[in-house]
């Protein structure tokens, strides 16, 4: 392993991650600070899990108080923590919240639900249905790496080494209604979908296609799951993306802000599938412990905050008038996302390199760290708690980086 100037390489990590890496040393609200001592805006969070930014001592001390009185129980009991958010989760919604640690989990959890509820039929009891137990996801999707997330996740770079994927699986085009209609039928368990593909380019579902979800779901009894889990809590400035194009889910995942950034994931469920489960049928380990608990019922309650939630909305607009200014300025492609779940597609090269990826390197060399999102778009999901004044720093630095491209 070699570090020089808080850059890793030759490190221990699988050959999956990059070849060089930023050592990062401590964060306080939305800069990041390397071993060297150089200091970042960051306009990830962490793919867009930090978004209450860095060095917060009200996490700190809600983690610290937990630990010191109970880090794990199993889940053949339960804790004020566990309780206290799965009261908040639920609200008057959803009948009950299935605890897990990561993104695919949850995916992986609702997709075996809506498989559970189409076999017990409207009956609930074990019957003949085993035939109806398709899923249908669709193209640009991304909802994990485990084998029933990543077989509804269809970028071939992700699939093709791990074949062959679950069974049953099919794909659609995203957004496309006449090709949902002509796809569903009763063969189908349910329907796995994102509000904005947060991996696969930041295309944002259309009211349209909500509607279109919604009956088709209805229409066959079809369990429709929301993948929310980079869209909920706040990101796109709304408690649930879902909410705010219509769309009707029966269940939601959340996961990356859940915690302030440590591994909790939730499956939020309605009464017909909570009714069919039976005891012992789907679990986890650590899944809903008290301290992420703890953390989570304090994190819910500042992104869910209705003024907090108009300030996020501010600040999308911001971002995306912003970057509606550098697609003039630098022509670019069209502008993506909602909320603070933004991109612009930069497409073309630079020098011998892709545009984007020469654009990422000047960012980051001026002070800046931005995500990407499918082939070209750079992605901006900074902290929620962002300034308008750090935005504008944001802004400001694209575009002396793509001028200087
Ligand atoms: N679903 C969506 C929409 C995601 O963006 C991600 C991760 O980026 C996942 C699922 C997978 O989450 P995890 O990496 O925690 O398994």
């Amino acid at each position: 392993m070699q570090i020089k100037d808080a850059i890793v390489t030759d490190h221990p990590f699988p050959n999956a991650f990059s070849p060089e890496l930023l050592l990062l040393d401590h964060g306080s609200g939305c800069r990041l600070t390397d071993a060297a001592g150089t200091i970042y805006l960051d306009l990830g969070a962490g793919i867009a899990v930090n978004a209450l930014g860095y060095g917060r001592d009200d996490l700190a001390d809600i983690a610290a108080a937990q630990m010191r009185k109970l880090v794990h129980v199993s889940n053949l009991y339960t804790t004020g923590p566990a309780l206290e958010l799965a009261g908040k989760l639920t609200g008057d919604r959803f009948a009950a919240v299935q605890y897990m640690n990561s993104g695919a989990e949850a995916n992986e959890s609702a997709l075996k639900f809506a498989r559970m509820y189409a076999h017990r039929g409207p009956s609930g009891e074990d019957g003949d249905n085993a035939e109806r137990h398709k899923i249908l996801a669709f193209t640009g999707g991304f909802h994990g790496r485990t084998y029933g997330a990543l077989a509804c996740t269809p970028t071939p770079k992700y699939q093709e080494p791990f074949g062959p994927m679950l069974p049953g699986v099919e794909i659609a085009p995203y957004n496309d209604v006449a090709a949902l209609r002509a796809t569903l039928d009763g063969s189908f368990a349910g329907v796995i979908v994102e509000v904005v593909q947060g991996e696969g380019g930041l295309a944002a579902m259309t009211p349209e296609f909500a509607e279109a979800l919604n009956a088709c779901c209805a229409e066959h009894d079809l369990i429709l799951i929301a993948d929310e889990v980079q869209t909920g809590l706040g990101r796109c400035g709304h408690v649930f993306a879902s909410d705010s194009v219509g769309l009707k889910p029966h269940i939601i995942t959340l996961a990356k802000p859940l915690a302030g950034g440590l591994p909790l994931s939730a499956v939020l469920l309605p009464a017909a599938v909570n009714d069919r489960l039976h005891l012992g049928e789907h679990g986890t380990t650590f899944g809903g412990g008290p301290v992420t608990c703890a953390l989570a019922s304090h994190v819910f309650d500042i992104l869910t905050d209705p003024a907090f939630l108009a300030t996020v909305r501010e600040r999308g607009e911001q971002l995306r008038q912003g970057l509606e200014s550098l697609r003039e300025a630098h022509g670019l492609g069209p502008v993506v996302g909602a909320g603070l779940l933004r991109g612009v597609h930069v497409p073309g090269t630079a020098g011998d390199q892709p545009r984007i990826q020469a654009l990422a390197t000047a960012l980051r060399s001026a002070g800046v760290l931005v995500l990407r999102s499918g082939e070209d778009v750079v992605r901006i999901a900074p902290p929620l708690v962002i300034s308008a004044e750090e935005l504008a720093e944001g802004l400001r630095l694209m575009d002396t980086a793509l001028s200087g491209l």
